[in-house]
């Protein structure tokens, strides 16, 4: 790669980062070796070295759809695997047993595949590991680390405790491994009912981790699973299953967020149990935690987002003001601003709120970056050329890009009835206004000096026109066209040659930086504003623009054509992010 060509910038350092390279300098992986697929014991240790330096993995629960605060965990975990010559895995949590939510599952893979998430054929399911996971219990059951408990959920919760308070030993506490593996075989074959009983982990009733108070390991649920089937009637527990899943596909570096932390004690109980008994290979995978996301201005809560789509405040889990990865897909958000915004905020164990402002600059640099440049009028006002004859025409040249020549320039047509913003027009401007008003000379930008001669209005007085004279020799890139000096510079669009076109206007979808702050609810935050639909006059090239095209609308902000309702040559625009507002002051 010459020097010249834009390398992407390393990723900040973190502690996470400062972990793993660590490990990798000590070795303390190399040993592990992998069959092509997750697998236990005896049969981890049968196939060649892995050939992944590291594992991680992003494990999601299908039961939702992936917000901002998953595409934080979904950049770290496959950021790291880039990094450090290892993969990644995308599992689905699926140890609930829950109707078959397809609908999830393919928009988490279009969503970690959209953020840049390559998990190549790593991609896998919790639920495939239940045979082992009734085998772990087994096990944990015949060492004497596991009893089936029998109290109600009542007599269970009284006898756990609290934080200044032991928990108490259930009565059946005691009982025997033989006596345990009969019942919980019976728990498996369907002979009781929910609740009746459930597998515990025996560890201490007396621990200040109330984590560690004999958790619950598997309960009994009559419910088919969508993927495993009918024949099941006991489940897992998260917390029993998520360390199992991680160990089986050799994970290293289990990244999770801090509320996860206290259980970490049990996730190394419970894999060092199953490694003694020869069940897993060692070295065994090893659990982080990093603060979880907090943005402004949106709520990520699944309860709340789903209130949002089910209660119909937005149009869907995919309106672009959703902060949903397949919102943020509609509104024209990329998966490089994203990436910017994850090495920004970084990774840490403090807990903090970032501004949504910070977001959105993140998706303005990417967009800047990758978006070619358009002419938008958003609010049309005739602005009728007296002195340029009416069958007359020609090009003027537009940049795609100002600091990117190699992206050429485009025609714009030019002809004597043209669109304006209204807001560029003042019949009696305030001070530091350098727009159009009688009298004043402003370029239309990329075309001629105009001055302008007066408006025409309707019966209510309202402005329905605005009348100019160019200069014929101030065309832009012609000589002797800088040697105009003047202040305003606006945009404009050739009438008979515009393009009419539905753009919707969005803005933040909560008018509060802290929606339901307190006890209030949230729903009463919602911004009144968050979309304004318009029919704007765009420059003709834009006909062709196909779904998800994204472009800068000079002096509006970054716009892309909507993936749902664009069709070919009529495309609808939506707006992702305003522009600094750098123009207003008459540059
Ligand atoms: P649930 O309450 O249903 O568990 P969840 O948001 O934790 O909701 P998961 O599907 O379990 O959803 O999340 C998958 C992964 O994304 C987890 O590893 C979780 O830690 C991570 N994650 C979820 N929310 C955030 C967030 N706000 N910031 C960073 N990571 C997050
Ligand atoms: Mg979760």
């Amino acid at each position: 790669m010459s020097s010249a060509e834009k390398a992407p910038a390393a990723p900040a350092a973190n502690f996470i980062r400062h972990i793993v390279e660590a490990d990798l300098a000590e070795g303390k992986y190399a040993s592990r070796r992998w069959s092509g697929k997750p697998g236990a014991g005896p049969q981890q240790q049968a196939g060649v070295p892995d050939p992944a330096k590291i594992r991680t993995r992003f494990p999601p629960e299908p039961n939702g759809y992936l917000h901002f605060g998953h595409a934080k965990s979904i950049l770290l975990n496959f950021g790291l695997a880039r990094s450090y010559d290892g993969v990644c895995h995308l599992r689905f949590d699926d140890t609930n047993p829950e109707r078959e939510e397809q609908e999830y599952v393919d928009a988490i893979i279009s969503a970690v595949t959209w953020l840049g998430g390559n998990y190549g054929e790593n991609l896998y399911h919790a639920s495939d590991y239940f045979d082992f996971m009734v085998q772990a219990a087994e096990s944990l059951i015949q060492s004497g680390h596991a009893y089936v408990d029998s109290q109600s959920a009542e007599d269970m919760r009284t006898r756990r405790g609290n934080f200044g308070e032991p928990g108490q030993d259930s009565p059946y506490r005691n009982r025997s491994a033989v006596e345990n593996l009969d019942l919980f075989r019976r728990m498996k074959a369907g002979e009781f009912a929910d609740g009746t009983h459930v597998l515990r982990a025996k560890i201490d009733m007396a621990s200040p981790n109330i984590n560690l108070r004999d958790p619950a390991i598997y309960r009994i649920r009559h419910a088919e699973h969508h993927r495993a089937g009918k024949g099941w009637c006991i489940y897992p527990m998260y917390t029993f299953a998520h360390p199992i899943e991680d160990a089986l596909e050799n994970i290293t570096h289990s990244i999770c967020t801090l509320e996860f932390e206290d259980q970490r004690p049990f996730y190394d109980w419970l894999l060092s149990r199953l490694a003694d008994a020869g069940l897993l290979a060692r070295p065994l995978p090893q659990q982080y935690e990093f603060s979880r996301l907090n943005l402004s201005y949106v709520v990520l809560s699944k309860r709340k987002l789903i209130q949002l789509v089910e209660e119909r405040h937005v149009e869907g889990w995919d309106d672009p003001r959703m902060p949903t990865l397949v919102g943020a897909r509609r509104r024209g958000y990329t998966p490089e601003g994203f990436q910017l915004f994850a090495d920004r905020i970084g990774v840490s164990k403090s807990d903090s709120w970032i501004d949504m402002s910070v977001f959105e600059e993140c998706q303005r640099e990417g967009l800047n970056d990758t978006a070619p440049r358009r002419i938008a009028v958003l609010d049309p006002l005739k602005l009728i050329i007296d002195n340029y004859p009416a069958d007359q025409e020609e090009l003027c040249e537009a940049p795609n890009h100002p600091q990117k020549p190699d992206w050429g320039k485009r025609p714009v047509p030019f002809s004597n009835e043209l669109w304006i913003e209204r807001e560029d027009f003042n019949e009696t401007p305030p001070k530091g206004f350098f727009r159009l008003f009688p009298g004043n000379l402003v370029r239309l930008r990329y075309g001629f000096v105009i001055k302008c001669i007066g408006c025409d209005k309707d019966a209510n007085g309202n402005v329905v026109a605005v009348h100019a004279e160019m200069q014929p020799d101030s065309k832009s890139g012609t000589p002797g066209a800088d040697t105009y000096k003047v202040k305003g510079n606006i945009h404009w669009i050739s009438a008979k040659h515009s393009l009419a076109c539905e753009v919707r206007l969005y803005d933040r979808l909560f008018a509060a930086p802290n929606p339901g702050a307190g006890d209030r609810d949230f729903l009463l935050d919602l911004n009144p504003d968050s979309k304004t639909t318009i029919t704007a006059q765009l420059e003709p090239s834009l006909k062709d623009a196909k779904a998800e095209d994204r472009f800068q609308f000079e002096r509006h902000g970054y716009f892309v054509a909507d993936i749902k309702d664009s069709k070919p040559g009529s495309p609808v625009f939506n707006r992702a992010v305003t522009l600094k507002d750098s123009w207003s002051k008459g540059k």
